[in-house]
């Protein structure tokens, strides 16, 4: 928010109808937004010390090469990720996902996290579920990425036919040949082809979606991954 005269909107607008931090419910500054400043740095940030060899890049060893992965913040059970994600979830709050999708792109574009990434696909909601939500929340973290990084989101290349992968492990899926796929790709998936995608969840637990999701863009000739989520419950 820049322009004096949306400050001044804005700040209207503050008085009539006060905007709250999403995690401890006070009111926000004129320049917060979602969250307060103060509980914005109290945030459990996590800070691989490598993009390219790390827990999350480890889940993928022998299955996919993994290019770069990421995530911002450790996920704690009763903790204020917890109350973010909840918020973006299932209280109707896509622009949490917005703003923290851009606390993402400035946190990792000083460090060439985005450097030859060519496209930014959100983990894809199957039609029922986002018709529940009204909206995918990886995809408002997606154009919050995007909006510093300048990388391009494509939507529509790949779609979920089924809600949650199955409980197979992952050190079983490379020894299974028939893995029940999540996804399928549309046609508008051939215009990924040798590009290097950069795939965003919300929370990444034990990597079944994401695996699954590579699983089935592998079919598109030449294409990279690259996997950010916000929160890493990996442990
Ligand atoms: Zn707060």
């Amino acid at each position: 928010m820049s322009s004096p005269l949306r400050r001044y909107f804005r700040a209207c607008a503050d008085v009539f109808f006060p905007r709250l931090c999403v995690v401890c419910g006070t009111r926000l500054a004129l320049d917060e937004e979602q969250l307060c400043i103060s509980c914005l740095h109290q945030l459990p940030l996590i800070r691989f010390a490598s993009f390219s060899e790390n827990p999350m890049t480890d889940r993928f060893v022998g299955l996919f090469p993994i290019i770069k992965a990421a995530s911002c913040f450790h996920y704690q059970k009763g903790a204020a990720v917890n109350q973010i994600l909840f918020d973006l979830k299932y209280r109707d709050n896509p622009q949490v996902g917005y703003v923290l999708g851009r606390f993402m792109g400035r946190m990792l574009k000083a460090k060439g996290f985005f450097d030859e990434v060519d496209v930014i696909i959100p983990v894809p909601l199957s039609r029922l579920r986002r018709w529940q939500r009204g909206y995918n929340q990886s995809e408002w973290l997606a154009r919050g990425v995007a909006a510093i990084s300048g990388i391009p989101v494509c939507r529509n290349a790949v779609k979920r036919v089924r809600n949650n992968p199955s409980q197979t492990r992952l050190d079983r899926w490379a020894r299974m040949e028939n893995v029940d796929s999540i996804f399928g790709l549309t046609r508008r998936s051939s215009a990924l082809s040798g590009k290097h995608l950069l795939l965003i969840d919300d929370v990444f637990t034990t990597g079944a979606t994401m695996l699954s999701l590579c699983d089935t863009l592998k079919a598109v000739p030449g294409v990279r991954f690259s996997i950010l989520t916000l929160a890493w419950a990996g442990g």
